[in-house]
């Protein structure tokens, strides 16, 4: 089964981002689990949650996966920025039990100056801080382009976070094509190579799902520019090779290409066609 959908501009309710993913040929999604660049979270309506289960159910969908707001910075030089970090994934994993044992996705930060392993370090700390035995939810750590001082660029990086954590099972990756590409992980060439890579390092029992990104810019530049299916660096072939690989059967595939809802209904079925050759 594939599993495939796009990150959903949709804010009416989890029930109307289903729809609206049904109507793309989706059958999973992302959502911005608050305005991407944080406050308040809308109050959420078990009216909605029921709806949302009934067609998710009825139309067969894999597990969805929220994305943080990406102003979260789990490693901010600056203490009030981590206060919002911290309470931001707090207040998302319980909202997140609303709809049970999907995932939670997040950029592991920027150590902005303050050098990778205080980086890594604080973005250990503040998993430790939020992560609970009781959740249901599964949260993953984002592969990142390396851009500015991102930290989660390099396998190994994720691989520091995850050893740092207590509650390890909680914790799974989410790859992101365009970033990957752009941090220098050649899968164009040797989408082998870079899977074996990801199993020595971090394990392939931990990719929980993938970001599915053309990239505007080329290997290894560090530039985080996402491009539309085929009009990138990375090209259509690389990207049906990675849905229809061996090792990454079952798990959700999500669109964050430039695109409004008829451009990513056409990606989507493009890339069902491909899979299905
Ligand atoms: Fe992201
Ligand atoms: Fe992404
Ligand atoms: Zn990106």
């Amino acid at each position: 089964m594939l599993y495939i959908g796009n990150h959903t501009t949709s804010s009416k309710g989890y029930a109307a981002m289903a729809r609206q993913m049904i109507a793309n040929g989706g059958n999973t999604f992302a959502f911005f689990t608050r305005n991407p660049r944080g406050g308040k979270a809308k109050a959420i309506d078990p009216k909605d949650i029921e709806a949302y289960h009934q067609l998710a159910s009825d139309h067969h969908f894999g597990k969805i996966v929220a994305h943080a707001p990406y102003t979260l910075n789990a490693c901010a030089a600056k203490e009030n920025l981590r206060v919002f970090a911290r309470e931001t994934m707090a207040d998302d994993l319980a909202r997140m039990e609303m709809i049970p044992g999907n995932y939670y996705n997040f950029h592991p930060g920027s150590h902005v100056g303050q050098g990778t392993e205080m980086g890594i370090q604080k973005i250990a700390e503040i998993l430790n801080d939020v992560l609970t035995d009781t959740q249901s939810t599964t949260v993953l750590l984002e592969t990142m382009s390396g851009k500015g001082s991102e930290v989660g660029a390099t396998f190994e990086e994720i691989r520091a976070v995850i050893d740092l954590v207590d509650r390890k099972e909680k914790l799974g990756v989410c790859l992101d094509t365009c970033h990957v590409w752009d941090g220098g992980y050649d899968i164009v060439n040797d989408m082998d190579g870079v899977l074996a890579e990801f199993d020595r390092v971090i394990g392939l029992s931990n990719l929980k799902a993938i970001h599915l990104n053309d990239s505007l810019n080329g290997l290894g530049s560090h530039k985080d520019r996402h491009a539309k299916i085929g009009e990138g660096q990375i090209g259509l072939e690389a990207l049906v090779n990675v849905i229809r690989h061996p090792m990454l059967q079952g798990i959700p595939f999500i669109l964050e290409t430039p695109n409004d809802d008829e451009g990513w209904t056409r990606e989507i079925t493009l890339l069902r066609e491909k899979y299905a050759e």
